[in-house]
């Protein structure tokens, strides 16, 4: 079975419909890494849990979204940012779109972490207020966040950027992309719970949180001269494993559950 409906043909769409209504749909960023993991990191991850998720439970993914809401990490170049209101527009126009041929059920599998999640689920809620459909969001962080507590080693601030996860995870799926001669460890000693932005699933925090968000130049002097935030050096390719092996099953377990929930009808809008 092909999984990317872009690669098949309608009546093979059409084929697929009168089984299942259910379709994947990753989205990540393309935004830089550190001098270690590649500006296409995040989309990976939605990419790579997609792939292994739709060939054990045999459904199709959507065209990835590789564009995320990424304006803090333009103080490096290759960031390509959307703005938060364009990446919301664009989720719920591919979504009415899959809606309107059929889809019931869509699970957005978010590689950007904490950064996309507001804009996504702001789509989400619209697109459940005004066509019926099931649209849920997947975090790929914090689907496991307890798989992560087992793993992680790094102190606090060490969930960050380009960090342990990240650098593991790209370490098991695509070491060729990685440099670990630059994965050093970044964490400053101004990073508290009270000042790591972006920290709310830091593993390595306990206790009350808010959340901040940097400046581009905030975010460039809390990172230069590298890019990246928290302990690169701490990530290996059996840890980033044990990570993935662990985000593929509890997406699994959710569709499970979500193949049992019944939808009636749904109203569709070609986006115009
Ligand atoms: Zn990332």
């Amino acid at each position: 079975m092909r999984y990317y409906l872009q690669d098949l043909k309608w009546q093979e769409v059409s084929e697929y419909l009168s089984r299942k209504d259910l379709i994947l749909f990753p989205a990540g960023s393309v935004e830089q890494h550190g001098q270690h993991l590649p500006m296409i990191t995040d989309s990976s991850w939605a990419i790579d849990v997609a792939e292994s998720v739709a060939a054990r439970e045999e459904v199709l993914i959507s065209p990835p979204l590789p564009f995320g809401w990424s304006a803090h990490h333009m103080a490096y170049p290759g960031t390509i940012t959307l703005k938060p209101e364009t990446l919301t527009q664009v989720i719920m126009d591919v979504c009415n779109s899959l809606i309107f041929h059929g889809f019931k059920k869509i699970l957005i599998l978010n590689g950007h972490r904490v950064a996309n999640l507001a804009p996504i689920e702001i789509a989400a809620a619209k697109l459940r207020n005004t066509t019926q459909a099931y649209v849920a969001v997947v975090d790929l962080a914090l689907i496991v966040t307890e798989e992560i507590r087992q793993i992680f080693e790094s102190d606090v601030g060490g969930f960050g950027h380009a960090d342990e996860i990240e650098t593991s995870f790209m370490l098991y799926k695509h070491p060729e992309l990685v440099d670990m001669t630059k994965a050093g460890k970044n964490i400053s000693p101004t990073i508290s719970r009270f000042s790591n932005s972006f920290s709310i699933p830091d593993n390595a925090l306990s206790g009350n949180r808010f959340f901040s968000t940097p400046t581009i130049e905030e975010w460039r002097k809390s990172t230069e001269p590298y890019g990246f935030k928290g302990d690169a050096s701490l990530g290996t390719s059996e840890k980033g494993e044990k990570i993935f092996k662990a985000i593929v099953a509890n997406v699994i377990e959710f569709i499970q559950e979500i193949n049992a929930i019944e939808i009636q009808s749904v109203n569709k809008t070609a986006p115009f």
